[in-house]
């Protein structure tokens, strides 16, 4: 298996407040990681560091991709709930290939092709001409996916992307997540709910300012610093 992420020594502070501290670890093609850990742990800002959106770090940062356009970031919120918001779901999808530009800002016709394949794949075809304010939160959230896949990155980092959904369709979100990452697209995925996770990642990163898990859920599971942190063992 190839390493397709691998941070070495990472440290981070902003200001004064050292939120990051000696992490190591290395993500391999078609990993599914999930990254947990208790409020101000530091989650959202190693996925900012990750997406080059903070670059004042110590420590290494190696990733074996093309180009930037080979991560695909899903946001925590959705769009917008704002019923008159003008743009269509395939208007929405389509600025995924904006950052692939070059030159031209117009969209050809096999852009518009590669938003339908995506659209189709995600089961939100129906809703390509639909207005984003009009849809529930869980189509939202399909959306914002399509959005971050139509460009085939080959990392994809997501933010909580469920915490406001039903459980239902929580757990559908995280099936499709599944599906893209049998394909081989390699999944980062930040929850608070270890738990409703566990049964898809491959990886569990758990954090807390340093590093302080990151192997096998099924390790995780045994491990003292589950006790530690959660007071109990997981039964099967
Ligand atoms: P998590 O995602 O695990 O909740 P964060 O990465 O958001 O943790 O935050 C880690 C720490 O960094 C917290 O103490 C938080 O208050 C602080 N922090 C986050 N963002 C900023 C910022 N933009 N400026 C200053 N401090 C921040």
């Amino acid at each position: 298996m190839n390493n397709i992420i691998t941070v070495d020594n990472l440290n981070f502070k902003y200001g004064r407040n050292e939120v990051l501290k000696n992490i190591s670890f290395e993500v391999e093609e078609g990993d599914y990681v999930g990254i947990v850990g208790p409020n101000g742990s530091g989650k959202t800002t190693l996925i900012k560091i990750l997406l080059g959106l903070i670059n004042s770090y110590e420590g290494q940062i190696h990733q074996n991709i093309a180009d930037r356009n080979s991560i695909g970031y899903v946001p925590q919120k959705g769009v917008t709930n704002d019923r008159l918001f003008p743009a269509t779901v395939k208007e929405i999808v389509i600025t995924g290939l904006l950052s692939k530009k070059r030159g031209t800002k117009f969209y050809s016709k096999e852009d518009y092709n590669r938003v339908d394949t995506i659209l189709n794949k995600l089961k939100i075809g129906d809703l390509k001409d639909k207005k984003i304010g009009n849809l529930s939160g869980g189509q939202q959230q399909r959306v914002l996916l399509a959005r971050a896949m139509v460009s085939s990155p080959s990392i994809l980092i997501l933010d909580e992307p469920t915490s406001a959904l039903d459980p239902e369709i929580r757990e559908e979100f995280y099936k499709l997540l599944k599906e893209l990452n049998k394909e081989n697209v390699t999944i980062i995925l930040v929850s608070h709910d270890i738990l409703s996770i566990e049964k898809y990642i491959s990886k569990i990163l758990y954090l807390d300012k340093k590093l302080v898990f990151y192997g096998s859920y099924e390790d995780f599971r045994h491990s003292k610093e589950m006790v530690k942190y959660f007071g109990f063992i997981i039964k099967d």
